[in-house]
C-alpha cells in the first residue's frame, strides 16, 4: 500500500558522550500497527525510545511524526501531538494520589472529556478506582504499571511507546498488562513495544525489529521472527 508511516526514524544515532548507543536505526510504524522492538540488555532499545520522544537529542538522523521532522521539539510538544511514552520503571508520582497521577496525563489537554476518560480508565482498572485517593507509592508494581498505562491513555495517544511494561511483574499482572496493550492497539492506537519478554512481544505484534549493539539486525513479520532459528536461539530460549 502507499500509506505512510505515522512514526519513523531515519538513520537515527544517539551517543552518551563518546559512546554510541544507537547507530543508524531506521524504524517505521504504520497507522494502527503494533510493532515490537526486542533485543538483549544494553542493545539500545530504551535509548531509541528516549530519542523518539524527545528526551534525548540525537547525534544524527531524525525522527518523523506524520512525516514531519520532530527535531528541537520538547517531549511536551510531542505529547500534545499524540506521541506518548510509558517509561521503563513507570515514572509514576509516588507522593501524589492515583487520581492526581491520572490527571497529570491529561495536563496538556484542552477539551472537556477528561472526566469521562478518567472514568473509563477506572472501568478498565477497578483496582485503581478503589484506591483513587491513596498515594501512588503505596501501589504494588503491577498496579503502578496499570497507573502508568492509565496516565498515558489520559493523554489520548495516537502513538504509544511502551518500555518494558512487563518488567518485574507477576505472571497474572503480565497477562493483564498485555491484555490492555492488545486492547489499546485494537482501538487503533499505534504501538511500539519494547520488551525483554521476546516471546510475548512477538506473539502480540504484527511486525518486529531485533536490535543488537545499537543496530537493527533483523526485522520482519512477527510470526516469521518467531519461527526464525536465529531468533529462537538468541531470544526465545530454544
Ligand atoms: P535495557 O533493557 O537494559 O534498558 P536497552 O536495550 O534499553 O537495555 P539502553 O538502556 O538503551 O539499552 O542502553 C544502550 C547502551 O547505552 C548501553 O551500553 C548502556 O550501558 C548505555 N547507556 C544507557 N544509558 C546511559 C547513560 N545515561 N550514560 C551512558 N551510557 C548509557
Amino acid at each position: 500500500t502507499n500509506t505512510s508511516p505515522v512514526l519513523s526514524t531515519h538513520d537515527l544515532s544517539v551517543a552518551y558522550g563518546g559512546i554510541r548507543a544507537v547507530k543508524g536505526v531506521n524504524l517505521a510504524l504504520y497507522p494502527g500497527e503494533l510493532v515490537s522492538l526486542i533485543g538483549a540488555n544494553g542493545a539500545g532499545k530504551t535509548t531509541t525510545l528516549k530519542a523518539i520522544c524527545g528526551l534525548l537529542a540525537p547525534q544524527g538522523g531524525e525522527v518523523r511524526l506524520n512525516g514531519q521532522p520532530v527535531h528541537a521539539q520538547g517531549p511536551w510538544d510531542l505529547v500534545a501531538q499524540g506521541l506518548v511514552m510509558v517509561p521503563e520503571g513507570r515514572g509514576i508520582f509516588a507522593r501524589m494520589s492515583i487520581d492526581e497521577n491520572l490527571r497529570m496525563g491529561a495536563y496538556l489537554r484542552r477539551d472537556r472529556d477528561i472526566e469521562t476518560d478518567i472514568e473509563s480508565v477506572y472501568a478498565r482498572f477497578p483496582r485503581l478506582k478503589e484506591r483513587r485517593k491513596q498515594l501512588a507509592g503505596t501501589l504494588s508494581g503491577g498496579e503502578q504499571q496499570m497507573l502508568a498505562m492509565g496516565r498515558a491513555l489520559l493523554a489520548r495517544p495516537k502513538v504509544l511507546l511502551l518500555d518494558e511494561p512487563s518488567m518485574g511483574l507477576s505472571p497474572i499482572m503480565v497477562d493483564k498488562i498485555f491484555e490492555v496493550v492488545a486492547d489499546v492497539s485494537a482501538q487503533g492506537v499505534t504501538v511500539l513495544l519494547v520488551e525483554q519478554n521476546a516471546h510475548r512481544a512477538l506473539e502480540m505484534a504484527q511486525r518486529a525489529y531485533v536490535m543488537e549493539s545499537g543496530e537493527i539486525t533483523l526485522q520482519g513479520a512477527a510470526c516469521d521472527l518467531l519461527g526464525d532459528p536465529q531468533v529462537q536461539a538468541a531470544y526465545l530460549g530454544a
